[in-house]
């Protein structure tokens, strides 16, 4: 977004150390009322003289506890139709009237937070393009952030590790070896169709226009096939992906990890994949996305 609508103050800025990962940025759109009806967003941002005073609260933040920034939607009017009054602000976390509060996730680690902004003034130059016009940035930031969700690459690994335990680890489970090995192909295939997918897209995509439709369908079959991958692989431990120490995966602590070493983290996949059908856009909005563009329904 900073690269495409920023200034050139912005992009001085920010670019270099978001190259250089000097500076960690987080993305600040969710609220406790709007999530997939992100337009009914209320952090407020009200203008004083060179600063905007941005009160309000966001929520489900990703990493934000690690953020040196945050790119935030706020409402800067309450007129026009709520995508009109939305705008794009960029915000120091060290700020003054910033309070992050950690959501622990199911899976036991700390992806998530609360992010609390009472009265944070931030100064005007740190709003990106025009005021009223931060609906179409986020659109554009969030068709983007669609393509990379598909992760083929992640599901790649994941099936690979699958594939290594079958060969090599026999399981007190799966009772229908046949059946099992046949669903295995089934992901491979869907796997491999995807990739060709998202491959032929990144040859075709003119890098000046914001993804289409196909950036939904990458994300409703990208996560789909993590949550297949995860699921079959703990169908395939069986008791054995029961035992799990968050600590053994994110290094919170020192610890060996607990159960068997080739089941280490798959319970901790299973569960967190949870959300991969959730995050940036639910897969239930993508497919109302997909059939307002091209079935006009
Ligand atoms: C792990 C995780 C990380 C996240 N990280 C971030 C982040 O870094 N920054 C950020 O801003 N947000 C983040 N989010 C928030 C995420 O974008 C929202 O959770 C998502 O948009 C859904 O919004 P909601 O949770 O308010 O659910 P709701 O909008 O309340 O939806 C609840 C259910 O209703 C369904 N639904 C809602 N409206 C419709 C409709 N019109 N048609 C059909 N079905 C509908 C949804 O699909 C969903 O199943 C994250 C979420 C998760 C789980």
């Amino acid at each position: 977004v900073i690269y495409t609508f920023g200034s050139a103050a912005q992009k001085a800025r920010f670019l270099p150390p978001i190259l250089a990962s000097e500076e960690w940025w987080a993305q600040g759109y969710s609220e406790p009322g709007a999530g997939s009806d992100l337009a009914g967003l209320k952090t407020r941002a009200v203008r004083h003289g060179d600063h905007y005073v941005v009160t309000g609260q966001k929520i489900w933040t990703s990493y934000v506890q690690w953020a040196d920034w945050m790119f935030c939607l706020v409402r800067t009017s309450e007129e026009s139709r709520p995508q009109q009054g939305i705008s794009f602000l960029l915000i120091d976390m060290t700020s003054p009237g910033v309070t992050v509060r950690p959501i622990k996730t199911m899976d036991g680690c700390h992806h998530v937070n609360e992010v609390f902004l009472d009265e944070v003034r931030v100064p005007v130059e740190n709003i990106v393009g025009e005021e009223g016009k931060g609906w179409s940035y986020a659109k554009f930031l969030l068709s983007n952030e669609r393509i990379l969700s598909a992760e083929t690459g992640r599901s790649m690994r994941q099936l690979g590790h699958l594939k290594a335990l079958v060969a090599g680890t026999p399981s007190d489970s799966v009772v229908d070896r046949a059946g099992f090995d046949r669903r295995i192909v089934q992901m491979e295939l869907k796997l491999h169709a995807l990739r060709a997918f998202c491959l032929a897209y990144a040859r075709s995509m003119d890098p000046s226009q914001p993804p289409g439709v196909e950036a939904s369908i990458m994300k409703i079959r990208g996560s789909e096939l993590q949550q297949q991958i995860s699921e079959a692989t703990l169908d395939w431990l069986g008791s054995a992906a029961i035992a799990y120490d968050p600590a053994d995966v994110h290094g919170e602590q020192a610890t060996s990890p607990v159960g068997p070493a080739d089941a280490s983290g798959a319970i901790r996949e299973y569960l967190h994949g949870r959300a991969s059908t959730i995050y940036g856009g639910s897969n239930e909005i993508q497919r109302n996305i997909i059939s307002k563009a091209e079935l006009g329904l």
